[in-house]
């Protein structure tokens, strides 16, 4: 039986700022969201594997995470001198990157069948493949949690986590599916 206050700790030394157990039949994949992409704030929308058009569709979603009935969700929260502080929200940003790195290496060798989702599209090549050749790093490539359709916030607040976290914050959140 998995013991998510050892899972907790291990996201809190990977250097998460805080952690919590994630219920994966509480997750909503919506096309709303997923639509959002397409405005493409991120700059990411047709540019990545991990993106829409070329990330899985919802219904390809809700069908993968079907054998999962746990997860952690995990936050990297940003303190800013005030809401201009752009290179907060950058440091916090990549603070968060490397965190969910850490714990998915962490995580992989007692659940092979780990199903991480991020913030954003993922980094790891500049730039991305896509879409002339092939993901180079296919079993690292992680989907963000809006590009699955999932609102983030919601997610947040289903599963007793804070999403906000005060004035002059700002929260990065993944998740990983376990079990
Ligand atoms: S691992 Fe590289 S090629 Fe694959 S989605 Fe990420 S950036 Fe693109």
């Amino acid at each position: 039986m998995t013991n998510y206050e050892n899972l907790k700790t291990l996201a809190l030394k990977a250097g998460f700022d805080d952690a919590g157990r994630l219920d994966v039949s509480k997750l909503e994949f919506l096309q709303d969201v997923r639509d959002m992409c397409a405005a493409d704030k991120c700059h990411n929308f047709n540019r990545s594997w991990s993106c829409p058009p070329a990330a899985p569709s919802l219904e390809e979603m809700r069908d993968r995470v079907k054998k999962y009935s746990g997860g952690l969700l995990v936050q990297t929260v940003g303190h800013m001198e005030d809401s201009l502080d752009f290179e907060e929200m950058m440091a916090a940003a990549k603070r968060h990157s490397e965190n969910f790195e850490r714990l998915w290496d962490a995580l992989a060798p007692d659940y092979p069948g780990i199903f991480p989702m991020g913030a954003g599209g993922c980094g790891k090549c500049q730039p991305c493949t896509y879409p002339d050749a092939p993901c180079r790093f296919p079993d690292k490539l992680a989907y963000s949690m809006e590009a699955c359709g999932l609102f983030v916030s919601r997610v947040c607040t289903d599963n007793d986590m804070k999403y906000n976290h005060g004035k002059d914050t700002i929260c990065y959140t993944a998740c990983f599916l376990l079990e």
